[in-house]
């Protein structure tokens, strides 16, 4: 397919833009460019094909199943969208006086105080960009926490080893150690190195819960008791809500502060890089440091106002605030009963799915799931040669996206299966007829499996190179895209 560069013809813009009605301003010469910009020209039709071919190049929830571990790729409600696209909140701007935007600040405390309630925390601020960042922002809370107190000597976050890879990068960018504790034979936190790991030098555990396995901690309450009779804060990665919601809170597990993805459990679609949201919720005692500006009803009046002892501010204004509003709209349009419904149908699914799968594939940790399941494709490899990347490449052929390959790590030839509530019974029997089959021919045939996909526009690429040397601009001259040349640019 060409680059939308490639298809250019001078003269050939399709913007038919009206006279310019106001006088004209121009910055200084020093910031102007000398040429200008090199956009491509192109008539709108060769323009509509363009973005249309590049829609069929992709692969996306609504070609077919996606049933991606640990992203929650769910069917998000397109009504969302256009909620979110109303001009009243589309069309006003960041920096206009509070008097006028007073709905969309409403909005924004409404979608707060209702993810406190599903969370079970006192207060939420939705500045975070995403959930690696709402994590960073809860760390930083607990530090700001430990440092008020005049106690500095607590340096380590404890991190289980079947936690998200995020949580150990955050500890380690948010200046703490981090201290490993392994998971015990049924996958959960291991009590007894979690009491050994504790001491006057914990900040804090970053628990991912359900965790990386997709199950949930039965000693939850016994985990976040330990550390805290330590003196240090629980933190609980949440982004992956979506089998709790509205059943379990973390807040009434013990924890001091969590973060949400939006744009996994509530209504964001995701996958191409953005935008996304992660909200961090607190206890009332860690309210005081989150990031500025909240919003806060004062005197009949919504506004802006900066929390006492504030970390600072995560991104600019007020963080990702359509993709806010996406969940709004998703939380009252599910309501109380369809919040927890979604939820244990998203379990109800994983389950489904794993015990159509559990006679041939071997799944590590016995069940139940929560909302998703990790199969070992380590006998299977070790029996035929297919390896868990060849039955993820193969499913493609079927018309549906792999599975999460190689993760979590703790279990080696990994693929991680999350199927989301908004699939049907249909799609979950064709899911599970795909891998039996994948399965038999891995047993007949594992030569063909390392050649999967065999009907899709491309089949292996070289990933090595691909992440070895990326090329994500186009350069005019730069048409060897493997080209070390090209990639430098
Ligand atoms: C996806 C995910 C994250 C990271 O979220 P981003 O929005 O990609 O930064 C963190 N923890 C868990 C458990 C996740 O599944």
């Amino acid at each position: 397919m060409k680059l939308v560069f490639e298809l250019s013809k001078q003269g050939r813009a399709s913007a038919l833009l009206p006279e310019c009605d106001v006088p004209e301003a121009l910055p200084d010469a020093a910031f102007r460019r000398a040429e200008a910009p090199a956009l491509p020209e192109v008539a709108e039709v060769d323009l509509d094909r363009h973005y249309n071919g590049l829609a069929d190049e992709a692969f996306g929830v609504c070609n077919g199943f996606y049933p991606l571990g640990s992203c929650t790729m769910k069917y998000n409600p397109r009504i969302n969208e256009e909620v979110s696209a109303l001009p009243g909140f589309s069309d006003i701007h960041p920096l206009q006086p509070e008097g006028t935007v007073q709905g969309a600040l409403e909005a924004m405390a409404t979608a707060c105080d209702l993810l406190a309630e599903i969370t079970g925390m006192d207060a939420v601020t939705l500045q975070p960009a995403a959930g690696a960042q709402g994590e960073f922002t809860g760390l930083l809370l607990i530090r700001a926490y430990h440092k008020a107190a005049g106690d500095d000597a607590r340096t380590k976050i404890i991190v289980p080893d079947s936690a998200h890879g995020t949580n150990p990068a955050t500890a380690s960018m948010a200046g703490f150690d981090t201290v490993n504790v392994p998971s015990n034979e049924s996958g959960g936190v291991d009590l007894e190195a979690l009491r050994a790991a504790v001491g006057p030098d914990t900040a804090g555990l970053m628990l991912t819960n359900p965790n990386t396995l997709g199950l949930f901690d039965p000693n939850i309450i016994e985990i976040c008791s330990i550390v805290h009779e330590a003196g240090g804060l629980c933190y609980y990665d949440g982004a992956n809500l979506n089998p709790i919601m509205g059943i379990a809170r973390p807040g009434d597990m013990g924890f001091d502060c969590v973060h949400l993805n939006l744009h996994k459990t509530f209504s964001t679609p995701h996958g191409g890089g953005g935008p996304g949201s992660g909200p961090v919720g607190c206890k009332a005692h860690l309210k005081d440091f989150l990031p500025a500006p909240i919003v806060e009803k004062r005197d009949g009046a919504y506004a802006l106002v900066n929390p006492e002892r504030s970390i600072g501010r995560m991104k600019s204004f007020y963080g990702n605030f359509g993709v806010a509003i996406r969940a709004l709209a998703y939380i009252l349009a599910l309501g109380k009963d369809g919040i927890p419904e979604a939820a244990r149908t998203a379990v109800l699914n994983a389950n489904y799915l794993m015990s159509k799968l559990e006679d041939r594939y071997a799944i590590p940790f016995a069940g139940p799931c929560m909302h998703e399941f990790v199969m070992d494709i380590g006998p299977l490899k070790e029996e035929t040669g297919a390896s868990a990347l060849d039955v993820a490449k193969r499913f493609l052929d079927f018309g549906m996206h792999p599975p999460t390959m190689y993760f979590p790590l703790i279990v080696h030839e990994a693929l991680m299966v999350e199927p989301t509530e908004t699939e049907s019974r249909e799609t979950l029997d064709a899911a599970a007829e795909a891998f039996l089959a994948i399965w038999d021919e891995a047993h007949d045939n594992a030569e063909a499996l390392h050649n999967a996909p065999l009907t899709t526009r491309i089949g292996r690429p070289d990933e090595v190179r691909a992440a070895r040397n990326p090329v994500v601009r186009w350069m005019p001259d730069a048409r060897d895209f493997g080209g070390s040349d090209g990639a430098k640019r």
